[in-house]
């Protein structure tokens, strides 16, 4: 029978737990006994108690348990990648590029790590789709923050006063969080367009009720596995002209556009917000990668000339509640898909598990990180 560990988030922020009762009590029915450490819930509301009737222990705070899965929402600092036993499995978020040394330490302690942004987008690993349950939590509650900071009603409001116009909200970026995002303003009544590079995107935007910008595609902005490719300035320059005069009558943007181990595109800039009426409101959730918005800072709101720009990290952890019930049916189903009886047995070579796992047996098996270390530690 293997132990399972949740230790409490340590990171600033993240609200977010890596089990729940739901899933702990699943685990235990499968054979594994589950450690949980003290108040490891709390802030997504699940309390001790509830994961003791779902069948764990409570572990009190401090050092942790030497188990042999350690399951974790944001990535372990090297502090914490030490503490795991030797060759033990680690299930989390890994931001392999910007934890290098983590990764490091994961390496040396021969532990199986296997990245929840490594999953693949294929169909039977849809279950364990942490980016996707995550990044519609982030769309959601991009309009629902934009909404709230916005002076002005979403819906179009005939009142005995006169009046209200519908509030006009451009997308840009019509991936999972887009999609959520549009769908939300849409049912606050809110006037939605939408930009994308890929061309699929068009009739799903459509069936949301979103009206797509198009853009002249000379080539296809199709990537490899269903993502976008990274486009050239050239191409840039003229979608912002074209966006340009959407945003200049939007009171919201929200930007979600990413391109796969690249920097964020730049999709509105300083004179583009400049152009922006004064209380419209910018929602950029590609700020961790360097934004889609200029003037986006990490988790700050910047004011400029009267328009709000909120860059956000980790926005799926203000809803912590919800977003660790789909994380951790997401890590519920990863672990099934690699046990039988509680134990736990990692088959390299399945289409999941291979390319999910970042480190094991003392190795970086992901390449893009292991040239990153290497790359680091020629230049020391
Ligand atoms: P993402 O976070 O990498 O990117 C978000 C969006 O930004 C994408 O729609 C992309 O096309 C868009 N974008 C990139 N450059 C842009 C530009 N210059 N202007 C405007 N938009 C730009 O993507 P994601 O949300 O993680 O997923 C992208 C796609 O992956 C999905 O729409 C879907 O097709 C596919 N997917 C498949 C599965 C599955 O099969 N299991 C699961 C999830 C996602």
């Amino acid at each position: 029978m293997s132990t399972i560990f949740v230790p409490k988030e340590t990171q600033p922020g993240e609200l977010r737990v890596a089990a729940t009762p739901e899933t702990v009590k699943r685990l235990v029915k499968e054979g594994f006994a589950v450690q949980v450490a003290a108040s490891a819930g709390e802030t997504a509301s699940f309390a001790d108690r509830d994961y003791e009737a779902a069948g764990a222990t409570i572990a009190a705070s401090g050092a942790w348990p030497a188990a042999d899965v350690v399951v974790k929402v944001a990535p372990p600092t090297p502090e914490e990648a030490r503490a795991l036993r030797a060759e033990s499995l680690l299930v989390s978020f890994l931001a392999p590029h910007k934890n290098l040394d983590a990764v490091q330490a994961l390496a040396e302690r021969r532990v199986s790590a296997l990245a929840m942004e490594l999953v693949p987008r294929i169909t039977r690993a849809q279950p364990m789709d942490a980016l996707s349950s995550q990044a519609s939590i982030g769309g959601y509650k991009a309009v629902l923050v934009a909404a709230a900071r916005l002076g002005k009603y979403f819906p179009l409001l005939m009142t005995a006063a006169g009046t209200i116009r519908p509030a006009k909200v451009v997308i840009m970026g019509a991936g999972v969080a887009g999609l959520q995002a549009i769908a939300t303003a849409k049912r606050l009544g809110a006037q939605v367009e939408v930009s994308d590079v890929r061309a699929a995107v068009k009739e799903q935007v459509q069936s949301l009720g979103g009206k797509f910008i198009e853009l002249p595609m000379q080539e296809s902005g199709e990537g490899a596995g269903g993502y976008a490719r990274e486009m050239g300035e050239d191409f840039l320059k003229k979608q912002r002209e074209i966006v340009s005069r959407h945003v200049a009558g939007a009171d919201v943007v929200i930007t979600t556009a990413q391109v796969p181990g690249k920097r964020a595109p730049v999709l509105l800039t300083r004179a583009m917000v400049e152009g922006m009426r004064r209380g419209a409101v910018v929602v950029d959730l590609a700020v961790d990668s360097g934004g889609n918005c200029e003037l986006s800072q990490p988790d700050r709101e910047v004011n400029h000339n009267g328009v709000h720009v909120l860059g956000f990290t980790n926005l799926p952890a203000s809803m912590p509640e919800d977003a660790s019930t789909l994380y951790a049916r997401n890590v519920l189903a990863l672990l099934l898909s690699t046990s039988k009886g509680g134990a736990v047995t990692l088959d390299l070579a399945d289409d999941v598990v291979g390319p999910t796992l970042l480190t094991h047996a003392g190795e970086i098996r992901h390449e893009p990180t292991a040239a990153l270390l290497a790359a680091g530690s020629a230049a020391r």
